[in-house]
């Protein structure tokens, strides 16, 4: 048996492992166009200088053959065929799509520019750690206020450099948080150095020998020494344009994360598998995830016939000092939600039938996995609501509803 894995990073590593663990005999194979394996989610760290580039390395599993620098370019499911960058036709019986996501750049006049970086791999890095060097204002544009970039304009700040974030909406973090949680931060966030302008969009970009100037859409031009652009993220499934297999906004599995075809399976940023407080199918694009997906995949692919549950989208990111948890249907208006605030904390929840549905907190202390369990168990909860708004919701608060059956 041959297991071939598409992507060296995180979901490919996870899937590799847990087939070793359950199959010593078989050849496991990962193509990835990378080098060498890190870990994307400490790239801000590494930034920010809290991080020896030594330590962000991941190691491959010991007995798995990881070939660097190695595009697939193509799938062929009906041969079991995978065909790589340099030509050359591998075999597979099983494999694993694990191609995770590339940064989008949006287009506009300048976006060719060298003074314009995104974020998501080690050379995005490497080569601000270069611009960084020259810069003469200390300062760079951020465009976009999801987490990659909150996460990044600390990391700046760390270094001296100030954060000017242009944000098209009226919104921080608009992806995870709920109104009141984005406002929290709106007022709270600008005194801890990062400074905000809202309802701007990028029109052009000029550079010249002493840094950028950002012109937005409303007219405002905007000084720094470079842009970082963060507008999110999309999965990479070019070279399977041609494959047949069934995409949407990513690779879409099944509930045992098998594509639209026979011995193919996905995991991670490239995969839209269900999401358990969605009810739906979804790109959860999260480090964990990945992890569970691509040791589940493993399981799968070697025969074990085990469903996935599906995942629960759930962030905890410190920026700027300030602790943020989001969980679930977070961002969500039509459910019935409670919020409490104090000038330094906010928190929020979301219950849907008297269950957790999804929760934000703010510089609150919680423990995440109760939040997460109570929503995945789907305990009823609403009694209590004063217990979960507090941030106090433990083991013993849910234990008397949880049964094995439940869970597992
Ligand atoms: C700056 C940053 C900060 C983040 N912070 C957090 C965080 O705080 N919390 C969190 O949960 N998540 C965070 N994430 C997201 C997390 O890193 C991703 O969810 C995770 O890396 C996904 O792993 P993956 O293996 O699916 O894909 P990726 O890590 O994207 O890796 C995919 C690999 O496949 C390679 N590849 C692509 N196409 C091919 C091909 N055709 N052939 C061979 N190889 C290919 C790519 O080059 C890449 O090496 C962050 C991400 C970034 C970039």
């Amino acid at each position: 048996m041959r297991y071939v894995i598409v992507g060296g990073s995180i979901a490919g590593l996870a899937c590799a492992g847990r087939i070793r663990e359950l199959d010593s005999t078989s050849d496991v194979l990962i193509l990835s166009e990378e080098a060498r394996p890190y870990s994307k989610m400490a790239l801000p760290s590494l930034l920010a200088g809290e991080m020896k580039s030594d330590n962000i390395w991941l190691d491959v599993p010991a007995d798995v053959q990881f070939r660097g620098l190695e595009n697939a370019v193509r799938i062929e499911p009906g041969k079991h065929i995978v065909t790589t960058l340099k030509d050359q036709e591998i075999a597979y019986d099983r494999l694993l799509i694990a191609s995770g996501a590339g940064a989008s750049l949006p287009d506009f006049e300048g976006s060719d520019c060298s003074s314009i970086f995104t974020i998501r791999n080690m050379s995005d890095i490497l080569g601000i750690q270069k611009k960084m060097k020259t810069a003469k204002k200390h300062k760079v544009i951020i465009s976009g206020a999801g987490l990659v970039s909150m996460e990044m304009g600390d990391a700046f700040l760390k270094q001296g450099f100030k954060p000017i974030y242009l944000v098209s909406s009226q919104k921080i973090l608009s992806q995870i948080l709920d109104e009141g949680g984005s406002d929290f931060l709106k007022q709270y966030l600008p005194a801890k150095g990062a400074e905000f302008h809202f309802g701007q969009s990028i029109k052009s970009v000029h550079e010249s020998d002493v840094g950028i100037v950002v012109e937005t859409v409303s007219g405002n031009n905007f000084e720094g020494d470079f842009l970082v652009v963060g507008k999110g993220a999309v999965p990479n499934t070019g070279y399977l344009a041609a494959s047949g297999i069934a995409l949407d906004d990513g690779v879409l599995v099944d509930e045992y994360l098998k594509t639209s075809h026979e011995d193919l399976f996905a995991a991670g940023d490239v995969c839209q598998a269900f999401d358990m407080m969605h009810n739906e199918k979804r790109v959860n694009a999260l480090w964990p995830v990945a992890i569970e997906q691509g040791r589940h995949a493993a399981m799968n692919m070697t025969c074990y016939h085990d469903p996935y549950q599906g995942s629960i989208s759930r962030n905890v990111v410190t920026i700027f000092g300030t602790v943020v948890f989001a969980a679930g249907l977070s961002r969500s208006t039509d459910l019935e939600s409670y919020h409490r605030q104090s000038s330094n904390r906010y928190a929020g929840i979301m219950l849907k039938d008297g269950r957790l549905a999804g929760a934000v907190f703010i510089n609150v202390r919680i423990d995440p996995g109760c939040y997460l369990l109570a929503m995945q168990s789907r305990t009823e909860i609403a009694h209590l609501k004063d217990v979960l708004l507090s941030g106090s919701l433990s083991y013993v608060h849910l234990h008397p509803f949880l049964t094995a059956s439940r869970i597992f």
